[in-house]
């Protein structure tokens, strides 16, 4: 029951931190229901019961029994975190309790049924929003990525008044596809497998259901959701997407800032902020030192945190560390992905023990530690749609370099002319994404690190910029409205 009038918020997501997390979508999740709840809005998230949210909300209460699901017994729970975060998790192990990442197999392939696990788990949102299963019904259902495409398409279904939609874009590379004949098993109109409906080149699209069903669409930057509208950017959707142009918007993705603080991370062997700089020396030597990396607090440290895949363009990088090392920098990698971009990054930590550290993995404390101890960052992506590491590496005084595209151009104020004449460039970036661009861009951060004074100021200018979560959810708020 509605008990004032407040908004009320039904997430849709797979991922939401810290319960699970593969990416930036874990991020948003976790943090935009608590900014939407500081900013009064009633806002609860509806996740999948995988085995780490199970194990991390043990205790949580049982609100509604859903007989069998999927051949095994299915409930939904619901969890409140520390934080405050209002969670219903479906716990239906037949579909959920699998190992692993969310998505793949053992051999990194999509898991062959995709298709049923997020039908049934955006089919079951739909109907708690509609108020069916639980005491509480939403206003505006916020659905996030392919995994919760389908949801719009049920609510749009509803013959009666059904609760407004916005589907959210984290990244249109991963679309949802699968082979036309699992449609009749979604229980959807038969008219919806359609050029105007879910149908995609003869398959099956839960992001282009997304797209075609929500009653407004964003992303996660400007500059991406104009990207995105074109042939180049929008991977087969940039002519449906500019036709909705006039529903569409790019809203910035903000960190928490709480988890992100340099002044009170316990990685931090010393918390240190834009008055004592001089404190993140401290933190950089005790990271050359887990890293094994030689002593050496004037070589330039730089950091990747990331997926290595060719989007981030870690392929170039792996092919620039040679340079780096030559002009005096060391590198430390974090991160797992392509195997060939692993193993490029892995030789050249053995041509250069000293000098190149490399953890193949996902290690949360070690990114908190690379971004407090590094002294930049590198996020050399194709293509961007917003993108964290950036985020927490300007609020952690730590120069990010950057390809300019999507969010990248967004949130980081390149050190050209003008800018740097204005006195407000908080990054390096460079374009068209390339090893020349690329190599460009390393040589111009060594000379600015050669200048400390103007170091300083540029990382000062970064950690002056406010990456909290503020402006993008009162955005947010007032899009729930006018829908
Ligand atoms: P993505 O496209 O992967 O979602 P984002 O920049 O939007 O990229 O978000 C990535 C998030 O995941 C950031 O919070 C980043 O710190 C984190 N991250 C990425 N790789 C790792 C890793 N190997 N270990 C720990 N954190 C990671």
């Amino acid at each position: 029951m509605k008990k004032n009038n407040a908004q009320r918020i039904l997430m849709v997501t797979s991922e939401c931190f810290p319960l699970i997390k593969t990416g930036g979508l874990a991020d948003v999740a976790g943090a935009l229901p608590l900014a939407l709840k500081a900013a009064g809005a009633e806002t609860r998230v509806f996740l999948p019961g995988f085995p780490d949210v199970m194990k991390a909300t043990a205790g949580a209460k049982r609100i509604c029994k859903l007989g069998t699901i999927a051949g095994g017994p299915a409930q939904l729970l619901s969890y409140v975190s520390k934080a405050g975060l209002d969670v219903i998790i479906l716990d239906a192990p037949e579909l959920f309790d699998i190992s692993g990442n969310p998505y793949l197999d053992e051999k990194s392939q999509d898991r062959a049924d995709n298709h049923l696990r997020y039908a049934i788990f955006a089919r079951l949102a739909a109907d708690i929003a509609l108020g069916k299963l639980i005491d509480w019904q939403a206003d505006v259902v916020h659905c996030h990525d392919w995994q919760a495409g389908l949801t719009p398409a049920y609510l749009k279904a509803e013959t009666g008044t059904a609760p407004k939609t916005i589907f959210t874009i984290h990244n249109l590379a991963f679309q949802g596809l699968f082979p036309k004949d699992i449609f009749n098993g979604l229980g959807l109109p038969d008219c919806y497998f359609a050029a105007d409906g879910v149908e995609y080149w003869d398959q099956v699209s839960y992001m282009k259901s997304g797209i075609m069903f929500s009653d407004w669409i964003t992303t996660v930057s400007p500059t991406y959701a104009s990207e995105i509208q074109t042939d180049e950017g929008g991977m087969g959707f940039g002519g449906l997407l500019a036709s909705r142009g006039h529903t569409l918007s790019g809203i910035i993705n903000g960190i928490d800032t709480d988890i992100w603080n340099p002044e009170t991370d316990p990685v931090c062997v010393k918390g240190y902020s834009s008055k004592k700089l001089s404190d993140k020396a401290v933190t950089k030597k005790a990271l050359q030192q887990k890293q094994g990396l030689r002593a050496a607090p004037k070589a330039p440290v730089f950091c990747v945190i990331s997926r290595l895949t060719t989007q981030k363009g870690l392929d170039l990088l792996a092919g620039a560390v040679d340079h780096i090392v030559h002009l005096g920098g060391q590198l430390i990698v974090l991160g797992s992905g392509d195997k060939t971009i692993e193993d490029a990054f892995l030789a050249a930590a053995k041509r250069h023990p000293t000098e190149v550290s490399v953890t193949i993995g996902y290690d949360e404390q070690l990114a908190h530690m690379l971004q407090a101890g590094s002294d930049a960052n590198f996020i050399p992506s194709r293509f961007e749609p917003c993108g964290l590491t950036q985020l927490c590496a300007l609020r952690y005084g730590t120069l990010p370099i950057v390809g300019r595209v999507g969010g990248l151009s967004d949130t980081i104020i390149d050190t050209n002319a003008a800018a740097m004449q204005a006195g407000v460039a908080t990054g390096v970036q460079f374009f068209p994404i390339n090893q020349t661009t690329l190599a460009h861009a390393i040589d111009q951060t060594f000379d600015l690190y050669a200048a400390p004074r103007i170091w300083n100021k540029i990382i000062r200018n970064g950690m002056k910029q406010d990456v909290s979560w503020a402006a993008p959810a009162a955005e947010y708020l007032k899009l729930y409205k006018s829908v």
